[in-house]
Formats: C-alpha cells, sequence, structure tokens
C-alpha cells in the first residue's frame, strides 16, 4: 500500500507526487494518460520561469521530475472506483486490479466540451482555442469568434476584446445567459459583435489555418460565414469525476468540494486542479494546489493513531 496514492497524472498529480515523495513516503501515481491536458496544447507561455515551451516536452519534465524521486507511476490505467478500507482507501481499475493508499490526492482534471463540429478537431492549436488567458495573446491584432454567451464566454469574449482586433461571441440561444454586469460590459465595447440564435456548423481552414466559421441562422434557416483567425470554445469546462459520484461532495458542475487545504468531503481524501471547486484552472494553479494538497496529506498522516 501507499501513502499516498494519487489519481490523475497532469500538473496537479506531478506536483502532488514530488511534494509527497520528497517527505520520503510511498508514493504512487496512477493515471490514464500521464502529462494531462498538457500534452494536447501547442504553446505554452504563462508557467512563470518558463517563458516559453511546448505541450509535450513540459509533459515529459514532468515525468523526468517525478522520476528523481522513489514515486511510483502507474501509467495508462483508469480509475473506476474510490472506497474507504480499514486502513485508507482502496482505488479500484478499469483492468479489475486496485491500489491502496493511507491517505489520496484526487487530480483527475477536466476536459474542455467540443462542438462536436466538422473541422473543430482538426484545427485545435491552429486557431481552436479553449483558454482566453492561455492563448488570448496568439491572436493579438487578429479576428476571433467566442462560441458560447455564458459567463465563461462572455469573460472570454470581454477579455479578448483587449488584446484582439474584432471579437464576434456566438450564442446558440436566442439570449445570452451570462450576468447582467457581465453583458451590460460586454456590449459597451467597440470591437465586439454578438450573434444569438446561431448554431456553428463547421470550422473552415486552409489546412494550416482557421480562416472562418460557419453557422446557421436559427431564425432564418440561413447558413453564414465569419471570416477570422480564432475560435474559442467557451461552452463548459467538464469535470473527469464521473466515478466519483456518489462517493464525495461535487457540487452542481460536478466538481470536487474542496477547503483551502485541498481536503475533500472525506478526512484522508485530498484533491487539486481542475477537476475541484477551487478557480481558474491552469497549469500553475493546479501544480501549486497538487502540492499544497500533498502537503496536507502528510499532516493528515502524521496525525494517524500509531498502530
Ligand atoms: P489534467 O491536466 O487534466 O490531468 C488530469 C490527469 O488525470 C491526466 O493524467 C488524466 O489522464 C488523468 N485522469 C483523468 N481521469 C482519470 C481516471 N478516472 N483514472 C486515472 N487517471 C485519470 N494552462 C496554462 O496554464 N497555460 C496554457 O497555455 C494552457 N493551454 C491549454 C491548452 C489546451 C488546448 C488545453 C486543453 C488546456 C490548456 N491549459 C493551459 C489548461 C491546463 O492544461 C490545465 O489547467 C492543467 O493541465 C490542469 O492540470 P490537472 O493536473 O488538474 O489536470
Amino acid at each position: 500500500p501507499f501513502e499516498v496514492l494519487i489519481v490523475g497524472g497532469g500538473p496537479a498529480g506531478a506536483a502532488a507526487a514530488v511534494y509527497a515523495a520528497r517527505k520520503g513516503i510511498r508514493t504512487g501515481v496512477v493515471a490514464e494518460r500521464f502529462g494531462g491536458q498538457v500534452l494536447d496544447t501547442m504553446s505554452i507561455e504563462n508557467l512563470i520561469s518558463v517563458p516559453h515551451t511546448e505541450g509535450p516536452k513540459l509533459a515529459r519534465a514532468l515525468e523526468t521530475h517525478v522520476r528523481e524521486y522513489d514515486a511510483e507511476i502507474i501509467n495508462g490505467q483508469q480509475a473506476t472506483k474510490l472506497e474507504q478500507v480499514a486502513d485508507g482507501f482502496r482505488v479500484t481499475l478499469a483492468s479489475g486490479a486496485s491500489l491502496t493508499g493511507a491517505s489520496v490526492v484526487l487530480s483527475t482534471g477536466a476536459r474542455w466540451r467540443r462542438m462536436g463540429v466538422p473541422g473543430e478537431q482538426d484545427y485545435v492549436n491552429k486557431g481552436v482555442a479553449f483558454c482566453p488567458h492561455c492563448d488570448g495573446p496568439l491572436f493579438k491584432g487578429k479576428r476571433v469568434a467566442v462560441i458560447g454567451g455564458g459567463n465563461s464566454g462572455v469573460e472570454a469574449a470581454i477579455d479578448l476584446a483587449g488584446l484582439v482586433g474584432h471579437v464576434t461571441l456566438v450564442e446558440f440561444d436566442k439570449m445570452l445567459r451570462a450576468d447582467e454586469v457581465l453583458q451590460r460590459k460586454l456590449k459597451s465595447l467597440p470591437n465586439v459583435t454578438i450573434i444569438t440564435s446561431a448554431r456553428t456548423t463547421e470550422v473552415k481552414g486552409d489546412g494550416k489555418r482557421v480562416t472562418a466559421i460557419a453557422y446557421e441562422d436559427r431564425t432564418s434557416g440561413e447558413i453564414r460565414d465569419i471570416a477570422l483567425e480564432g475560435v474559442f470554445v467557451q461552452i463548459g469546462l467538464v469535470p473527469n469525476t464521473e466515478w466519483l459520484k456518489g462517493t464525495l461532495a461535487l457540487d452542481a458542475r460536478g466538481e470536487i468540494v474542496v477547503d483551502r487545504h485541498g481536503q475533500t468531503s472525506i478526512p484522508g481524501v485530498f484533491a487539486a486542479g481542475d477537476c475541484t471547486t477551487a478557480p481558474y484552472k491552469q497549469i500553475v494553479i493546479a501544480m501549486g494546489e497538487g502540492a499544497r494538497a500533498s502537503l496536507a496529506a502528510f499532516d493528515y498522516l502524521i496525525r494517524l493513531p500509531a498502530e
């Protein structure tokens, strides 16, 4: 059995592993795909002290750093169940095997909901983006669309309007769903166009980069194109916590509820990164939270009664 069993091998899980292993306690990391969302990212320019890196390179660096310590990495394995057992917790894997830990750090991350239209997948990192904090500056002076008129879409559009040439906000519904104050702010900006009742149907490109999106005007049924260089898809970030439903407290979005120590509703189970209720989903934040969760797990372990 491990003393700290970490589920998820993205930036949060890697940081948790380094911090746990440095305490000299038996540490294991089980991950479906070690590296996490970073593997799907091209350019990373906001990891402080690393002015520029690329996703696959950062993923390798995360693994190298974890392997410098005595932490065991179990890659390519999906956790399907978490249970409390006599001496801690058992995590069951899709393969049928199971692992146990005296404490657990959950860091299973999240995934951006996709539109599921032709061209979207082909142009990820070639104009299709999901994170305005990450990729906004790459579109300086250019034309972009934001898909989605909820809070995150409208926040993204306001943020991008200060960086890019022009923003078109595209909403499926008849009206935006964002808070009134955000909508007012958005409507006050000179370089923003808002299109409602619009169903995005395609991301178009020249093979190398995005050149346009097509949408159906849901009132007239007409298909129209918008020429642009970038598309930010803001229709939801889904935490990878389906397997934890009914086991510990999740909020309405499925995010694991944590306190300021990263403690979940089960003592001894901690969580960090994009899978939690902690706001702002970023690499540097996930790393900080992973470190904090392992320090909290260590505090928990040293308070367990001696056998
Ligand atoms: P993740 O990176 O999502 O890692 C989750 C880990 O858990 C993975 O190893 C996964 O395989 C594993 N896992 C999930 N479910 C299970 C399960 N049931 N059992 C076992 N393992 C499981 N952030 C920035 O700061 N800067 C950027 O430039 C940037 N660009 C981005 C570009 C793109 C295209 C995307 C998608 C995201 C970007 N982000 C960026 C966001 C950043 O990648 C995330 O905030 C960060 O990766 C979150 O780290 P995490 O460890 O919490 O989760």
